[in-house]
């Protein structure tokens, strides 16, 4: 798997990822949804450079000017609730995409393990498309294979980016061994888990820091 890592690298993405990291100034969650708005804007600007055009020529009010025209179609793939804000900012950029939506929640256990709970999925035919799939926090990967697995019975897409803000190495490590011809795209690396499989230092959990606290453990 290709992987694309903006961790340790000072730029808009770090500067932002800094901001939805501290205390101080993540419990805005204007503010942090729109962070994650931005990252998946600048992420969106990135993937584009991978994606295929054909050269066309255009008639300006002055001449003609020789462009670029998008060949691929795109669909880009959110796992509910947190996925919304990042999806929403690529969309900004790709407007052109196609839109996917996975509801899938983690069910904790009282020893911390969990299972990734599919509800439903709802996706357009993605058969020879480039699939995005974004979760702002790779954590174990098991959120994005339960996703990516659902979204066969969609047809089988040209490629696959996944985009994650923040991933931990272990998470990385399970979708790297699964999606090997996938890309990954990061923000940021965490080497550790906690027990419930939360990033650390990570930057909590971000649907509760998005849209509120829930009520389901
Ligand atoms: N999901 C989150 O929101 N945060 C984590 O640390 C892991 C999964």
């Amino acid at each position: 798997m290709k992987i694309h890592s903006f961790a340790g690298t000072a730029s808009a993405i770090s500067t932002i990822i800094r901001e939805m990291r501290d205390v101080n100034i993540q419990a805005d969650r204007f503010r942090f949804r729109s962070n994650l708005e931005k990252i998946g804007e600048l992420f969106a600007y990135e993937i584009s450079k991978q994606l295929r055009y054909k050269p066309v020529e255009v008639e300006t009010p002055l001449g003609f000017s020789k462009c670029y025209e998008l060949e691929d179609d795109v669909v880009i793939a959110g796992i509910l609730r947190a996925g919304l804000p990042m999806l929403n900012g690529m969309l900004r950029i790709m407007d052109y995409a196609e839109g996917a939506f996975i509801s899938a929640y983690r069910q904790h256990h009282k020893d911390g393990s969990f299972e990734v709970n599919l509800q439903y999925v709802t996706s357009p035919d993605i058969t020879g498309k480039v699939l995005i799939m974004v979760d702002p926090m790779l954590a174990t990967g098991s959120s994005i294979e339960t996703s990516l697995e659902a979204l066969k019975a969609c047809g089988e897409p040209s490629h696959i980016h996944i985009v994650s803000a923040i991933a931990s190495t272990p998470g990385i490590n399970y979708i790297n061994r699964l999606y090997k011809k996938a890309e990954l795209w990061i923000g940021a690396q965490d080497d550790e888990l906690t027990a419930r499989s939360y990033i650390v230092p990570g930057l909590g959990d971000a649907g509760d820091l998005s849209f509120g606290n829930k009520l389901q453990e």
